[in-house]
């Protein structure tokens, strides 16, 4: 075939050809952009698998949890097998990426985020949070900010979804994290300083929202990788299924809030 003769059907062979149309979509900067996903539960399944079909391929996954039965209605990436063998969420999701999108380098860690080396997270450009307890959030939330990565992160409740992409020198997690949240966050360690056993009650969530809160999640994901930083919402999105309302508001940087210290 001649030089520069396209053969009929050659663009079906690329996976991403159809999102290579996208004008704005940095292809080479998202396939080397390291990602790091805390989290592969309900909102971390969704996140990864689009992460993946998006094209990222360094894809590094956190998170100490066993699969169970009742992750299955949420969980695209784990099947019944799974949760009889009581698999770790991170392990499966890493190998179930790497069959669903080839090329994709796909790591586990199955320890705590709390656990991991200081620079772990200075070595990603871009954080995803997709956690279910506000400790952890505003852990991460605030070595990412330390470190100047970009963070998004999202959660859900029942039908309602919220995204929050977090960027220096802007609002972070904790400037929009109300008192109340911040008091039993600190009752936990108040006593005597040691972490504590301490059972939060099940949240309500179901896939819809969850599938909502997540693309919302990656699409801002690839615009950061995709140096569109402008097109980054600013910097919270609101998502009310229940009610048909979602919107982007605005959080307010709080003077008070321990990760900007007075310059
Ligand atoms: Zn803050």
């Amino acid at each position: 075939m001649p030089s520069g003769t396209v053969r009929v059907g050659a663009h079906d062979d690329d996976m991403h050809d159809r999102a290579r149309r996208i004008a704005w979509l940095d292809f080479p900067a998202i396939e080397k952009a390291r990602v790091l996903v805390v989290g592969a539960g309900a909102i971390g399944n969704e996140t990864l698998k689009n992460l993946a079909l998006a094209g990222y391929r360094n894809i590094t996954i956190v998170d100490m949890d066993h699969i169970v039965k009742s992750n299955l209605s949420r969980c695209v990436l784990f099947t019944e097998m799974d949760a009889g063998e009581r698999r770790l969420k991170a392990e499966v999701a890493a190998e179930r990426l790497r069959a669903m999108a080839p090329g994709v380098n796909a790591i586990a860690h199955t320890s705590k985020i709390q656990e991991m080396p200081d620079t772990f997270i200075r070595d990603h450009d871009i954080v995803l949070g997709c956690l279910d307890n506000l400790e952890t959030r505003l852990h991460v939330n605030a070595h990412c900010y330390a470190a100047k990565v970009p963070y998004i992160d999202a959660a859900t409740d029942g039908f309602v979804g919220k995204v929050l992409a977090v960027s220096p020198p802007g609002a972070c997690l904790e400037c929009g994290t109300n008192r109340t949240h911040s008091k039993i966050v600190q009752m936990r360690f108040s006593c005597t300083g040691a972490d504590v056993s301490f059972h939060a009650p099940k949240m309500a969530a179901e896939i819809t929202t969850t599938s909502v809160v997540s693309a919302v999640q990656v699409r801002e994901a690839l615009k950061f990788t995709s140096g569109k930083r402008e097109a980054v919402m600013s910097n919270m999105f609101y998502y009310d299924g229940l009610r048909n309302v979602s919107d982007v508001l605005e959080v307010p940087l709080n003077p008070a809030c321990p990760n900007h210290p007075p310059s």
